[in-house]
């Protein structure tokens, strides 16, 4: 093991010095070191299950993504870090472009991760996918108006439609997606008429969308599959549905992982990697957090699977990190906060 073991205090004091939020444990050094944007609630069981498993110890440090990868890139060779755990296409892409990763030689993950679903590079491959799909009020909308993103421009919901916030890099990926399948000005003309159409502001979050649209405020709306989850598992009496865009035009994102450029236990890592693509450690992330596996040897949750099936394509994920500048400028010349 390559580690000192001064890191621990070394890290506390440059913590302390770069007046990071959050407290640095003292890393043991023949453990695992996970940096992940995913909460706690959802990798822990994961973890837990794996040392079980194993008898290979993980610590990890939660926080968003763009602290994380800060934080890999002032600690350089230094990191403590092995692997680096996120959401969204489009930050695993940045974590690639911004050289903190290395490319992974595996036969397990190419095997068990479509290669739409991975980095061409082989610097990330995804653990899970996400729907962002439209969901609806079930006392005021049928489902057969709905079509798909495209649709949300029409003049028929002008007033009627509620979306978060831009800024959320879930938005910045699906519009990324769309301007590589429509080209920019179709794409532009569509942003526009989402606008257009809103009930109000943007929301902060796809809870609030949901809640807007149960509220009577707005009829439809555009949210991730599993926030749909953990709302109605609070309140099954909201009269809300999702609806699936059909014919391949499901957006699905998924969250990812990557071994770090400058991993103390680069092998240890990608054993980890390859055994969260595997059917027992998918089924996991399926039920902790309504989310699709990647292997299709591994069964959907089945509440997830009575919300209706997503048809999504097999275009290369990175192409939401690839476009993503390109939907920033144009949901901004849009009008889209
Ligand atoms: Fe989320």
């Amino acid at each position: 093991m390559k580690r000192s073991k001064a890191w621990g205090v070394l890290g506390v004091a440059v913590g302390a010095a770069l007046g990071w939020m959050v407290a640095v444990p003292a890393w043991a050094e023949d453990e695992l070191v996970v940096y992940t944007a995913r909460k706690e609630h959802m990798i822990k069981p994961l973890f837990d299950a794996y040392t079980a498993k194993t008898g290979v110890k993980i610590q990890f440090l939660s926080d968003n993504a763009e602290p994380l990868l800060m934080k890999l890139q002032t600690e350089g060779s230094s990191t403590p870090a092995d692997l680096l755990m996120t959401v969204d296409a489009g930050n695993l892409w940045r974590a690639a472009k911004e050289g903190v990763l290395a490319p992974i030689e595996s036969a397990v993950l190419e095997k068990n991760v479509a290669p739409h679903l991975r980095d061409p590079g082989k610097q990330w491959f995804a653990l899970s996918q996400r729907a962002r799909v439209m969901v609806y009020a079930t006392d005021r909308v049928k489902p057969e108006p709905l079509k798909d993103y495209a649709d949300l421009a029409d003049p028929k919901w002008k007033g009627k439609l509620c979306l978060r916030s831009s800024k959320k890099i879930y938005n910045q990926s699906l519009v990324a997606l769309l301007i590589d399948q429509h080209g920019e000005a179709k794409t532009e003309t569509m942003v526009q008429g989402w606008v257009t159409n809103l009930a109000e502001p943007p929301a902060a979050d796809d809870t609030k969308v949901m809640e807007a649209i149960a509220a009577g405020q707005c009829d439809v709306g555009v949210v991730n599959t599993y926030y749909y989850g953990l709302l109605m598992d609070k309140k099954p009496n909201l009269k809300l549905a999702l609806h699936f865009p059909p014919n391949g035009g499901t957006h699905l994102n998924i969250s990812g992982a990557g071994v770090t450029k400058h991993a103390p236990h680069p092998a240890e890592a990608i054993k980890l990697l390859e055994w969260l693509t595997t059917p027992e450690a998918q089924r996991m992330f399926a039920d902790l957090n309504f989310e699709y596996p990647v292997n299709p040897a591994a069964p959907m949750n089945d509440k997830v699977k009575s919300w209706g099936t997503p048809s999504g394509d097999q275009r290369n994920m990175s192409l939401a990190g690839e476009l993503q500048e390109k939907a920033v400028k144009l949901m901004d010349r849009a009008g889209y906060k």
